[in-house]
């Protein structure tokens, strides 16, 4: 295209809620045969609430546990977490004290008291790698949850799942629509999301995805982008997080959530300003009509 169809393009996009940083990316969209979508902020609203909490049967000072609970969730940036601090604060819960906070990739939170005493935030494979035992019906109550497209987390100490909390984050309303629009034009919808698999089936079936994966590390998304490429696919990646950031790099059109993380939208060539996932058609379109020389 020429620098003034780019120009008129751009133009376009920011007319239409799109702000596109590059030319290059204007003028591949149209080739784009494959679109990996990331569940969490980009598929649903990122604004998770939580729904439920259900304690350990033997557990007595519940509320004691809520207090660590929200000291250690306080220092996560996690959007899960914020959802957990916002429930523990409208319940006028305290904060107790950690001294020592980590994070771990792709599976949760671990946190220290000054007594040495050791707490695991995050989800069923944090619990299974640092073998902290569950009860047989909090563990079938966690499945049902996430069966109704629920995430659900996991608080525990060392040795036992203290309780696990319900946290739902409502679908977009236009995502289905969206992603439709895109299916009709030929092109493979994939939703990739670190969640686990039972909520990852149930936001797909609801949005009409049949290739999705759950549990998806920050490194394998980046590693899926590069298989779809070997393949032989025009890749673009829609994400809203640093988890997504890798990915972004690597697709050949990259497209990040007006709302999510600045370092999303850095990363990103493409941003939808309105965090509306119809915007990713009319992108794909305008770069279409700019190679085209419509106006
Ligand atoms: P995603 O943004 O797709 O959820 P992440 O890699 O950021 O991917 O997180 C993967 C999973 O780890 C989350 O879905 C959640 O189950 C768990 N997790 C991460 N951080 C926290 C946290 N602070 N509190 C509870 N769970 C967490
Ligand atoms: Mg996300």
């Amino acid at each position: 295209a020429t620098p003034t169809a780019i120009m008129v393009g751009i133009g376009k996009g920011a007319e239409n809620n799109i702000l596109i940083k590059d030319a290059e990316s204007l003028e591949l969209g149209h080739k784009v045969n494959a679109v990996i979508l990331d569940k969490t902020g980009t598929i649903t609203e990122g604004k998770p609430l939580v729904t439920d909490i259900l304690w350990n049967d033997k557990l007595e000072n519940q509320n004691e546990y809520k207090e660590i609970l929200l000291a250690i969730e306080g220092q996560s940036e996690h959007p899960l977490a914020e959802a957990v601090v916002n429930h523990l604060k409208e319940e006028n819960i305290e904060q107790a004290e950690i001294t020592s906070f980590e994070s771990i990739t792709g599976k949760g939170v671990k946190a220290q008291q000054q007594n040495g005493s050791k707490y695991y935030v995050g989800n069923h494979k944090l619990m299974v790698e640092k073998n902290i035992q569950i009860e047989t019906t909090l563990m079938q109550t966690a499945e049902s949850l996430e069966e109704k497209a629920k995430t659900v987390i996991f608080f525990g100490n060392e040795n036992q799942v203290l309780a696990i909390l319900a946290i739902a984050d409502k679908i977009k309303e236009t995502s289905k629509k969206a992603i439709a629009m895109l299916q009709e034009r030929g092109i493979e919808v994939y939703m990739l999301t670190g969640d686990n698999s039972k909520t990852a089936l149930a936001v797909a079936n609801q949005v009409g995805i049949t290739n999705y994966q759950g549990e998806v590390m920050p490194s394998d998304k980046a590693a899926f982008v590069e298989k779809l490429q070997a393949d032989g696919k025009i890749v673009a990646m829609v994400g809203d997080g640093i988890n997504d950031s890798h990915a972004l790099a690597q697709a050949n059109v990259s497209i990040a959530m007006g709302k999510g993380s600045d370092i999303a939208m850095d990363v990103a060539k493409m941003t939808l300003i309105t965090s509306d996932l119809q915007s990713i058609p009319k992108a794909l379109e305008l770069s279409k009509r700019t190679v085209l020389g419509i106006r």
